[in-house]
């Protein structure tokens, strides 16, 4: 009885520790609830829990029947376990001059509630209140609002087969990733935002300081630090919708950073700065020539602490972004018509810049604000590793429909030739191969070593030529140059061994 009773006492103390790693002092001291917040979402009208599937559908039909003319509900596809997903796009067709397309997601992590709390704050402000009315005459919004729904109704992070939507975003192995890269690539945003929520316990803070740390900062910003997205539009992302929203939390008292998250190498605790990496969202909505950012507001495995503040957060990010393009138009859409320009040459890999810099946290032993010296590997100022030039369109046979089918929902135009044409050609021949013996998200990576040998072949009618003058062509580099982290080869999605020669090939620019 008596062990029963503690086995139960210990139990109930680990739910306990896990429903919330936070003391109250902690959260008075520092997150105070944001009082401006108004109960209209479902979630702030109950006592504990998370929007449900019936209360989300609810509230969007509900802002639809307020503005019929300019809020329009779609599903665009079902998930796993047979929910159809919502979309809600926001147009006023009444006013006829040139618009941003905006795109704004949240929940395709389970566990991040806020990022879909704060959405529909967002969304039902966007509709409600008169004040913000005008952003429409400038701007156009599709919104999802809760894009991992069987996650988020367990508050898990992953979809129901088990694959993260955020490293999927090349592969596309999950049935959610695929329509919701379709939606996306179909509306051709020219402003994207992912909404987050991060962990400000991670376990590597335990070693920090004498007693372990906590995150201090309420939201972090990520933004691609890619060398594929010119140049110009990461530095309007960073210094435009950057700068104006680090404003706009200064305004309001809230703490942030770039987004930081630590990671183990050579046996120290280093922080990773920024993102490169095309399988998730930020970079990934970055190479198709868009403004993009993923927002992380402190707020996972914390449950309903601080819910309104986090909410708070999610929607002055979310305005920031929207009022800055409504003032940007015409340099935002001059800014990708420039990074449209076709590049003279792509990066295939890439390196992180290191240096020692400060993070604040919070000391879980004297519940001060402390500055750390760490080492930061920083994505937003990537090196190149391995270039080569960019080639005019790639080919590919036509055998490879797998291939093809995701190049499209990834928004890259393909066509086919009519007839059989001979090219000089640079083709992909594999000198290093090697296969991981553990799976990274349920697949063994293959990397590969390649070399390109010049080649006059006759392309038959019908194999698959992509042109790299498009929109979304810096994409292009990731997916389909094999030595790149996330393409088709490292991913699997094209199977390789030893001095083969793939069926991928360049076709270079004429000079
Ligand atoms: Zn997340």
């Amino acid at each position: 009885m008596i062990l029963l009773l503690t086995g139960f006492l210990l139990l109930s103390l680990v739910t306990l520790a896990q429903s919330n790693p936070q003391s109250k002092k902690i959260t008075e001291r520092y997150f105070q609830d944001a009082d401006t917040i108004k109960d209209v979402t479902p979630a702030l009208q109950k006592e504990d829990g998370f929007t449900d599937y019936e209360e989300l559908i609810g509230f969007l039909e509900k802002l639809q029947k307020v503005k019929p003319n300019m809020v329009e509900l779609s599903y665009i596809g079902v998930s796993q376990k047979g929910y159809q997903v919502p979309l809600i796009h926001l147009l006023n067709k009444k006013t006829t001059g040139e618009k941003i397309k905006v795109w704004m997601q949240g929940g395709l992590h389970g566990n991040e509630p806020a990022s879909t709390e704060g959405l529909l704050y967002l969304l039902q402000e966007l509709v409600n209140n008169p004040k913000h009315e005008y952003l429409l005459e400038r701007l156009e919004i599709a919104a999802v609002p809760m894009a991992n729904i069987d996650g988020y109704l367990k508050q898990d992070r992953y979809a129901a087969n088990g694959l993260d939507l955020n490293r999927d975003q090349t592969k596309l192995m999950a049935p959610e990733s695929v329509f919701l890269k379709k939606t996306f690539s179909d509306y051709k945003a020219e402003v994207a935002i992912d909404f987050h929520e991060y962990n400000a316990f991670r376990k590597d803070f335990s070693k920090l300081s004498s007693f372990g740390v906590m995150s201090s900062y309420d939201v972090m910003l990520l933004k691609s630090g890619n060398l594929n997205v010119p140049q110009n539009m990461r530095t309007l992302t960073d210094s435009l919708f950057s700068g104006h929203t680090e404003m706009a939390l200064d305004a309001h008292g809230l703490r942030h950073h770039d987004y930081v998250s630590s990671n183990k190498f050579r046996g120290a605790i280093h922080f990773n700065q920024g993102s490169n990496s095309a399988r998730s969202s930020a970079t990934s909505y970055a190479l198709t020539n868009a403004i993009s950012s993923l927002i992380e507001v402190r707020g996972s495995k914390l449950n309903r602490t601080s819910f309104k503040r986090r909410i708070a957060t999610t929607y002055i990010v979310g305005m920031s972004y929207l009022t800055t393009a409504y003032h940007h138009v015409s340099v935002v859409k001059r800014a990708i018509q420039v990074a449209q320009i076709s590049q003279d040459s792509l990066t295939v890999t890439s390196l992180r810049t290191v240096y020692k810099d400060q993070l604040q946290f919070i000391d879980i032993d004297t519940k001060e604000l402390i500055d750390l010296d760490v080492t930061i590997r920083d994505a937003s100022q990537m090196q190149a590793q391995l270039t080569r030039s960019a080639p005019a369109a790639y080919l590919i046979h036509k055998g490879q429909i797998e291939m093809i089918e995701k190049l499209q929902t990834l928004g890259i135009q393909v066509e086919q030739l009519e007839q059989e044409t001979s090219y000089k050609v640079e083709a992909f021949k594999i000198i290093e191969y090697d296969r991981a013996t553990a799976r990274y998200e349920k697949m063994k990576l293959q990397t590969v070593k390649t070399s390109l040998e010049n080649k006059s072949i006759a392309f038959s009618k019908g194999t698959f030529i992509i042109y790299t003058n498009q929109k979304n062509a810096p994409l292009l580099a990731e997916v389909l140059e094999p030595e790149a982290p996330n393409s088709f080869v490292s991913f699997g999605v094209l199977e390789t061994s030893l001095n083969e020669e793939l069926p991928i090939y360049r076709l270079p620019k004429t000079i």
